[in-house]
This record gives C-alpha cells, sequence and structure tokens, in this order.
C-alpha cells in the first residue's frame, strides 16, 4: 500500500495580522512550514507534494527544503485562489494508492496519528482526524440565536491529515468542481457530497493545533519547545 502526503501552504494567513504569511513565520529559528514537512519525512510516506503560492515556489525549495535536507519533497506547485483549489492542483501530483491532505499551518501531527491514518486506511478509503469535542457546540440562527444543541457525545472537530483512496478523491473533486463548491471547508465534505461511502474519524490529539491567530505562536513555541527540541537531541 503506497501512500504520499500533500502538504498546504498557500494560505494568506490573514488572520495572524503578519508581514509575512503564518507558514514562514519564525519559530524558534526555523519557518513554521519546515516543522509541519519535517512530521511527514516518516517511514510510511513515499512522497510529498508541497503546494505554497506561485511566488514563494524558489523561496521554498531553496530556504526549506534544500537547506532542512527535506528530501521527501517531491515537487512543489501553486497553489490556487481557495483552499480546495490548492488541494485540486496538489492531487494532480499523486501517483500512489492513498492520500494525506494535511494543513500546513498544524506543525504539531504526531507521528502516532499519521500511523493511526495509516492502518485504519487498510480497511477504510476515506480517513479523517479528529478530537471529541471539549465544549457544548450550539447551532446558532441568522439571528445569532441558539436554534440547537447536539449530543455533545457525537460532536467532533475535525483537523488533518484527511486521508483517501487516491484514484476515489480525485473523482471527488473532478465532480464537485462542475457543481458549486460554495461553503467546503474541508476535504471530507468534497468526498461527502460526491462519493457515497463512510468516512471513519480516527481519534487524533488536542495538540495538533492550526495555527491561525498571534496568540497561538505563544503555543507554539512551548510546543517547539516540547517535542522537536527532545526528538532533535535524540536524534544526536
Ligand atoms: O485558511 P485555513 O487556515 O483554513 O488554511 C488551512 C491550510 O490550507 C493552511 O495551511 C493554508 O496555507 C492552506 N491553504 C492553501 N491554499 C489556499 C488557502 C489555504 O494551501 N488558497
Amino acid at each position: 500500500m503506497s501512500v504520499e502526503a500533500i502538504i498546504l501552504a498557500s494560505g494568506t494567513g490573514k488572520r495572524m495580522n503578519s508581514d509575512k504569511p503564518k507558514q514562514y513565520i519564525d519559530i524558534q529559528g526555523k519557518p513554521l512550514l519546515y516543522y509541519t514537512i519535517k512530521q511527514f519525512d516518516n517511514e510510511l510516506i513515499e512522497g510529498i507534494v508541497l503546494v505554497v503560492g506561485e511566488n514563494d515556489i524558489e523561496y521554498c525549495k531553496s530556504e526549506i527544503v534544500e537547506k532542512y535536507g527535506l528530501n521527501k519533497v517531491k515537487c512543489i506547485v501553486a497553489g490556487g485562489k481557495e483552499r480546495y483549489n490548492s488541494v485540486y492542483n496538489g492531487l494532480k501530483y499523486i501517483d500512489a494508492d492513498y492520500v494525506m491532505i494535511h494543513d500546513g499551518a498544524r506543525p504539531f501531527i504526531s507521528a502516532v496519528t499519521i500511523d493511526k491514518v495509516y492502518k485504519e486506511l487498510q480497511n477504510n478509503d476515506a480517513c479523517i482526524v479528529g478530537v471529541k469535542a471539549k465544549d457544548t457546540v450550539k447551532i446558532a440562527d441568522d439571528e445569532g440565536m441558539v436554534s440547537s444543541t447536539p449530543d455533545r457525545s457525537y460532536v467532533w472537530q475535525v483537523q488533518t491529515p484527511q486521508a483517501f483512496k487516491t484514484e476515489k478523491i480525485k473523482i471527488a473533486y473532478e465532480k464537485a468542481f462542475s457543481q458549486d463548491m460554495k461553503g467546503i471547508t474541508d476535504d471530507a465534505m468534497v468526498w461527502e457530497k460526491c462519493i457515497n461511502e463512510p468516512v471513519k474519524l480516527v481519534e487524533g490529539e488536542y495538540t495538533n493545533i492550526k495555527i491561525t491567530t498571534p496568540e497561538d505562536l505563544i503555543i507554539a513555541n512551548a510546543y517547539v519547545d516540547m517535542y522537536f527540541k527532545k526528538q532533535e537531541n535524540n536524534d544526536k
């Protein structure tokens, strides 16, 4: 069973209020995107398709991929206007049986979770990582009033990676693009819309946050201390 990954880093990260896109922000001497790619530089993953802004391809090649010897990256391609356009562009370069699609802004995905997803792919063609909601969730109406409260034991907050049988997710994206893509915020939604087959939830970790707003950088610095420094020391 062959698996490749798409790492998405073509967003502009407006909510970070920073002069550079959040994926290139320096965290303890290295760009945030380095940490994400490093986690997929894993024996289960045969290759990585890195999707970045058209003007950042050269920078990513020399300052991240080559500089840190991230040899699993097999190509760096330009993303699109919305996240789903970037995924679609990346999918064209995937040759493996299965693909894990991951947000470049989630550098703290663990090897344990990647391994869990890999194992679940042996029995499921669609697997997505998530965590059980800690908070009660309310569904609102247009006036900002509560319209319902789902049973929390069934509520999951989903993250990435989201992994799929390649030939089927490619078909799903082709079909979805011939319809209305409005409101599509993750890959499983494309699958749910276009492929009538189940999606397995894989329990991940609360630490797999998406770096989005400035306060997330405080947490990111602490996690780098906790995870990567320990890992680097073990590698020495
Ligand atoms: O915008 P959001 O935080 O949901 O983006 C999730 C991931 O998708 C980020 O890593 C971002 O760089 C990527 N993205 C992309 N192309 C876009 C928008 C977002 O690759 N057009």
